[in-house]
């Protein structure tokens, strides 16, 4: 196997162009297992591991906009300041695997897995972050939506590698939670971010783990803005059941379809309540 480790994003993309079977290796926590099982036989690898531009990161309060490179670590993302503007994005960091996979493992490679149980997936769908990807000369962003076109599929081409991630400060309330079989070191079987926008009390909401791709809850956003009645119990509960029916779980080896939907009403309620709660 030949490895290759580029210093620069550039010469990174110029060798996955003219090395078309590389593969991009980060963290090696999504990597390394799929190898050990022998579903990936690489015979090239690109590591990023000394590609110092993708660990960046940046908060810009000018522009309300954090910007976090495709090599930032999930403990990176817990304990800097990335945690305090964009607080669900830290919540979501923090339920991925133990504190050994949290300090391998990074955003690019959630985004690269493109998995519905990517935990960072649902609030970046929810932010409606950008996608900031490179090729040999150029970059180019996309919308998250439009960057997850399947279960562990997305839309980069050959030759191409994502280089971070551009996020809004949003001014307001923003959670993210999950359910799993366990409280830590667990794939989720349903997930949900909702972010809540104080200039206009509107909502956002994304869930993971319940269909192909991550799923916007258009139409309870659509109701939620349509609500004139003062925030409520039942109010949220309604809000809920709405979110379930926009679910498409399956039954897999994790879970029922109908447990999977039950848990997105009962997440989708909590977190809305947890939004007006402040
Ligand atoms: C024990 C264990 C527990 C885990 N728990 C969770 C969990 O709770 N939640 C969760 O979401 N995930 C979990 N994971 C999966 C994994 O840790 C995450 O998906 C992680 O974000 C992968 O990042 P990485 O840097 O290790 O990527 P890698 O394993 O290096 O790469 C993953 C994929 O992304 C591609 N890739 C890497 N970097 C880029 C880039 N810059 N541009 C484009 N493609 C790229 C690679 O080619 C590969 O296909 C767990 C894994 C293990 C082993």
């Amino acid at each position: 196997m030949s490895v290759y480790t580029p210093q620069t994003i550039e010469e990174a993309v110029e060798l996955l162009a003219t090395h078309p079977d590389a593969m991009l290796l980060s963290g090696g926590t999504d990597f390394m297992v799929e190898v050990n099982f022998n579903h990936r036989k690489p015979t090239e690898v690109v590591s990023t591991k000394a590609i110092n531009e993708l660990k960046v990161w940046d908060v810009d309060h000018s522009s309300h906009t954090v910007f976090i490179g495709a090599g930032v670590t999930y403990s990176t993302i817990e304990a800097t300041e990335i945690a305090e503007v964009v607080p669900a994005l830290a919540e979501a960091s923090r339920t991925v695997g133990s504190p050994q996979i949290r300090a391998a493992g990074t955003l690019g490679g959630n985004l690269g897995t493109c998995s519905p149980a990517g935990d960072t997936l649902p609030v970046l769908a929810a932010l409606e972050a950008r996608i900031v990807i490179a090729s040999p000369g150029s970059h180019r962003e996309v919308a998250f939506a439009d960057f997850m076109v399947g279960a562990k599929k997305n839309s980069l081409r050959s030759g191409e590698m994502v280089v971070g991630v551009s996020l809004p400060i949003v001014r307001g309330w923003q959670g993210y939670a999950k359910v799993g079989v366990r409280n830590a070191m667990v794939i989720s079987i349903a997930s949900a971010c909702l972010v809540r926008d104080d200039v206009d009390d509107s909502v956002k909401v994304a869930l993971g783990s319940v269909g192909p791709t991550i799923i916007r809850a258009h139409d309870a956003e659509a109701w939620w803005k349509d609500q004139t009645v003062p925030r409520s119990k039942e109010m949220f509960a309604e809000f809920g059941a709405r979110c379930a029916l926009e679910a498409k779980p399956i039954t897999d080896h994790r879970s029922t379809a109908d447990y999977r939907r039950h848990a997105v009403k009962v997440l989708c309620a909590r977190l809305a309540a947890r939004s007006s709660s402040r």
